[in-house]
């Protein structure tokens, strides 16, 4: 058979696949370099426009990070605006809104102003703002909402909200564009196999095999069944956390989060506008447990036993994780939120924490919507961890993406081109410095 020798093989080509073909192709001297895709176009799963919160995360009003993971990924976030500010001209992939999260009671209010100290140098454009300043940016928040009650919000205008998947497009546009470098975009090519064979990687795929020197799957919750078949990640299982959507009318400006449940590494609910339509607000995700790796893709539920293992230290962490009775709620509610008629009903509950004069009437459940967080479950510690993973093998890398893992994409592309440059060997150069000029100005003054 003949078999193409590539430098680099990417499997994925979702956000975080396209981002690392555009830091390798524009930014190093590897000359060739394959893309598989099992897809007919790129960023069809997690990274479609349908299946995320179209956020780009900075840290800022997300109550679930610390100041030390916010610090993380603001300088991650800042590549992909700066991204986006040279790339994305006529806003045809993002759209910028302002965001807020918003503190009710005193007991929040309290947190939301310490938070506010805390955060402020990181973050100067934040601002801590009342009731009165809150009305005018959101009226719907105030409407109908009791007048004794104490409501502060921290506020931002610096919102983005992102459609990945054309992200991921114009990563792949501008990595071949002018390109003198073999770059072979492979789609409907479903990895099959990968064999480590005399110092390559053998990729079999469903159209052809290939050869690489080094590869990096970035299959989104595939790549840790891809780590476990090559003897790598045995510590690591997965708890699938399906988000799903409600619409409603347009009774949002920008984007509105709540306060961050403790314990719970997803998300908190949140309304905003849809990156290319104001007159939809989006509410959500929910947090739904699924055994399988793809939402709506029911041949995954298979792959999904085999990621997690059976194993006694997957089936311990998982009834370990799932004894907090936190946790467990929120996970039978989160259930709920699905079931026709019923779902509504409980799910407007959250929506009023938000808009409290919504009726039953403008919610719609968002059939469809909604992809899959491949959460890590650590088997050493039995406990979930929050974001995203990599495993990094033999001349080969593997990376686990759940939120915020799009937000993140440039500097995990970064950290890919700086390893596989490593497998690579001396004769192989990444420009971190152009890198750093052009997706962050503010850093390479430093460097
Ligand atoms: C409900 C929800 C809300 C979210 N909100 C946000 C948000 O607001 N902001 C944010 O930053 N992140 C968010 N995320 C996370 C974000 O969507 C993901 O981190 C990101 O899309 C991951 O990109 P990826 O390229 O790693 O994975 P994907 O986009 O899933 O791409 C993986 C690709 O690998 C391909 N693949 C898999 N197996 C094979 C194979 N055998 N052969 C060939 N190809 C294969 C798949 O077809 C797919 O195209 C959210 C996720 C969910 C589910």
């Amino acid at each position: 058979m003949n078999q193409e020798i590539y430098e680099v093989a990417i499997i994925g080509a979702g956000v975080c696949g396209t981002s690392l073909l555009y830091t390798l192709s524009k930014y190093s001297n590897v000359q060739h370099i394959a893309i598989l895709e099992k897809e007919s176009a790129v960023a069809l799963v997690n990274s479609h426009k349908n299946s995320n919160s179209q956020t780009l995360h900075f840290g800022d009003i997300e109550t679930n990070y610390t100041l030390s993971k916010a610090r993380k990924v603001n300088k991650a976030a800042s590549l992909l605006k700066n991204y986006l500010l040279e790339n994305d001209l006529e806003q045809k992939i993002h759209t910028k809104y302002h965001k807020m999260v918003l503190a009710v009671g005193a007991e929040q209010t309290a947190k939301m102003q310490q938070r506010y100290e805390e955060f402020k140098q990181l973050f100067p454009d934040l601002k801590l703002i009342n009731r009165e300043a809150i009305k005018q940016l959101e009226p719907k928040v105030l409407e109908g909402r009791a007048t004794n009650e104490i409501v502060t919000a921290l506020y931002t205008t610096e919102g983005y909200t992102i459609n990945f998947q054309n992200l991921a497009q114009s990563f792949l546009d501008n990595a071949v564009k002018d390109s003198k470098k073999t770059i072979d975009v492979m789609l409907n090519h479903k990895v099959i196999s990968i064999t480590p064979e005399d110092g390559y990687y053998v990729i079999q795929t469903s159209g052809k095999t290939i050869k690489a020197k080094t590869v990096a799957v970035t299959a989104g919750a595939h790549s840790l069944l891809w780590a476990k078949s090559l003897g790598y990640g045995q510590d690591y299982a997965l708890l699938s956390v399906a988000g799903s959507f409600y619409f409603a009318p347009a009774l949002l400006k920008g984007k509105v989060y709540t306060v961050q449940l403790k314990k719970l590494p997803f998300a908190a609910i949140h309304g905003d506008p849809e990156v290319d339509n104001q007159n939809i607000t989006r509410f959500g995700p929910t947090a739904k447990v699924l055994p399988m790796l793809e939402r709506h893709n029911y041949a995954t539920v298979l792959e999904y036993f085999q990621t997690a293992g059976l194993s006694f230290k997957a089936i311990a962490s998982f009834v370990k994780i799932l004894s907090d009775l936190t946790i467990l709620r929120y996970i039978i509610l989160n259930l709920l939120y699905d079931v026709p008629i019923l779902g509504k009903r409980l799910f407007i509950k959250q929506v009023r924490k938000i808009i409290p004069s919504i009726k039953l009437k403008d919610l719609k459940f968002a059939q469809g919507y909604g992809g899959i967080r491949p959460q890590i479950v650590n088997l050493n510690t039995q406990s979930l961890e929050l974001g995203e993973a990599k495993i990094i093998g033999d001349r080969i890398i593997f990376n686990i993406t759940p939120s915020p893992g799009a937000s993140t994409c440039l500097q995990n592309a970064e950290d890919d081109t700086v390893k596989l440059i490593s497998f690579l060997g001396d004769n192989y150069k990444f420009n971190r410095k152009e890198f750093l000029q052009d997706l962050s100005p503010e850093i390479v003054t430093n460097i």
